[in-house]
Parts: structure tokens; C-alpha cells; sequence
């Protein structure tokens, strides 16, 4: 991959770059158009990263259909799939990992310890090889692209990162390779986290800004799942990670929560001003 990337930019080429875990929907189908203007070639990678899985987390279960993904890619305008074997990416020496302090150890990083680290670790590895131009990651999972744009600033890679919107389901439920394991009761319930965000929502228009009582709108919604425990719903700034209260600027309310044994998240990014709330972006 590191030559073939080495090639290419030698030959002028720009290069965009999506790195997935495979599994792939409509939602990592969207980063590849969104890597496509201004480069030349475009790449993406499956690779279900052990580093990134906590004890007792899918590793093992995560879905694999290699064959649907590479078609799907394919369809969608990807150039170039880099599909490594665990063992060719971590040597057994390996000692090397890439952490992003602080914006690691909140929201997902409390009940996921040493995700992030693995993430960033993984993605500092793939841009090393893929020697991207571009990089396109999903504001659906916000943590990773605001932890993942501070690791390109502070380590000066030259690369543009892109967040892309979330992409849903027509009843509003986050597209998720983990939405797979839902049964349908749980699946019905897992709408409940979008609903709390549009909670959280409607009382910041109406005027609300103190993060509690925003927040308890968002929790209430998520008690009527009976399968439903709520993990976090939080309101921070959007480019820190840092708790905001009163609720101003560019924040992001933030949920997690398991449904039965599946972990679910979602989120919301607005411009929170005196006169009113609009939609933002990471
Ligand atoms: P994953 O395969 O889950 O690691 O996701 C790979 C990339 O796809 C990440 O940058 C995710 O944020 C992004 N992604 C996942 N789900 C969605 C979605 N529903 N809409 C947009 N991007 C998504």
C-alpha cells in the first residue's frame, strides 16, 4: 500500500482516503463521495482494529461481508481498497502507540477505556501507509473526528480531514454496522436516542440554556426504552470536548446508550446564539 501510495503521489496524483471498518451502509458510502472532489484517486480501508475493541466489546462478532463491501465500494467510485491483515498491521514487538490526551478519556472514553487510543493509533498507521491528501471521517462519531483533527494538527500531517453529516434511516435512527444486532423491539427503542436529542433540542429553542435540565430532557426520553440503559447525554463544546454550561456557540449534545447488548450513539451539532439555535457542523 505505502508504495502504491508513494507511486501515486509521485505521478501528481492526490489521494482521499476512508478508513472503515467494513460492514458498510449508505453512511461510509457518503464519506467516498465526499473524499472525491479535489483528489484524483480514492481510497478506502476495512480493517476491524483489535486495538480499538475492549475486553468483553464485538471484536469477534463484528460483521464481515467482505464480498458485499468490496462491490458496494466499487459501485460508489472507490479507486483502491486496502484491506490488511491484523497480524501484517501489529507486529507482536509493537510498542508504539499515538495518544490524544484528555479528549480521549470523556464521553465514550469513560465506559470504553482505551478505545480512542486504539483509533488513533490505527489511523496514525493507515495515514503513514495510504499517505493521504484527504481523510473523510462521519460526524457520527464525533468524539473520533474532533480527537482525530487534533492529532493531524499536532502532529503537522498535511492532510484536509472532512466531516460528514450523519446519514439516517427515513424514521431518523443513526446508520450504524452495529444496528445489525438489534432485534426489532430493541431496534424500535434505539429511535429513542434521536428523539432525546431532538428533545434537548426543542427546549434550547424555547430558551432553555442550562446544560441539567437540557440534559434530563434527553435522559427522560431515553427512560421510556424499557431495553434501553443510557450510558451519557451530554452537551459540550464542539471543538474541545469540554463541558458547557450555559449552553452557547458551537456545542454538541452527545448520547450513548446500550440497547440490550448492542452500544448505540448519536449526536446533534448546533450553533447555539441568544436569538435562536441552528444546525452546525463538527
Ligand atoms: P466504522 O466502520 O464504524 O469505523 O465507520 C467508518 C467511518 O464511517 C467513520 O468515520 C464513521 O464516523 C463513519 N460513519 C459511520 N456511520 C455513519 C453514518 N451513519 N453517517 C455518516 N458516517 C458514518
Amino acid at each position: 500500500m505505502q508504495r502504491r501510495a508513494t507511486a501515486l503521489r509521485a505521478a501528481g496524483a492526490r489521494i482521499g482516503f476512508v478508513p472503515t471498518m467494513g460492514a458498510l451502509h449508505a453512511g461510509h458510502l457518503s464519506l467516498v463521495a465526499r473524499a472525491r472532489p479535489g483528489c484524483d484517486v480514492v481510497a478506502a480501508s476495512i480493517f476491524v482494529n483489535p486495538l480499538q475493541f475492549g475486553p468483553g466489546e464485538d471484536l469477534e462478532r463484528y460483521p464481515r461481508p467482505f464480498e458485499r463491501d468490496r462491490a458496494e465500494l466499487e459501485a460508489a467510485g472507490c479507486d483502491l481498497l486496502f484491506v490488511p491483515p491484523a497480524t501484517d498491521m501489529y507486529a507482536t514487538e509493537a510498542r508504539t502507540f499515538v495518544v490524544v490526551d484528555e479528549l480521549q478519556d470523556v464521553l465514550c472514553g469513560r465506559s470504553r477505556p482505551g478505545h480512542f487510543r486504539g483509533v488513533t493509533t490505527v489511523v496514525a498507521k493507515l495515514f503513514n501507509l495510504v499517505q493521504p491528501h484527504v481523510a473523510v471521517f462521519g460526524q457520527k462519531d464525533a468524539q473520533q473526528a474532533v480527537i482525530l483533527r487534533r492529532m493531524v494538527q499536532d502532529l503537522d500531517w498535511p492532510i484536509e480531514l472532512r466531516v460528514a453529516p450523519i446519514v439516517r434511516d427515513p424514521d431518523g435512527l443513526a446508520l450504524s454496522s452495529r444496528n445489525a444486532y438489534l432485534s426489532r423491539e430493541e431496534r424500535r427503542e434505539a429511535l429513542l436516542l434521536h428523539e432525546a436529542l431532538g428533545a434537548a433540542r426543542a427546549r434550547l429553542a424555547a430558551g432553555e440554556r442550562r446544560s441539567a435540565p437540557l440534559c434530563a430532557a434527553g435522559v427522560q426520553v431515553l427512560s421510556r426504552g424499557e431495553r434501553l440503559r443510557s450510558d451519557y447525554f451530554e452537551i459540550v463544546e464542539a471543538a474541545t470536548l469540554a463541558p458547557c454550561d450555559p449552553v452557547r456557540g458551537r456545542v454538541l449534545i452527545a448520547v450513548a446508550a446500550w440497547a440490550g447488548s448492542t452500544r448505540l450513539i448519536d449526536n446533534l451539532v448546533l450553533d447555539v446564539r441568544d436569538d435562536g439555535v441552528s444546525d452546525a457542523e463538527l
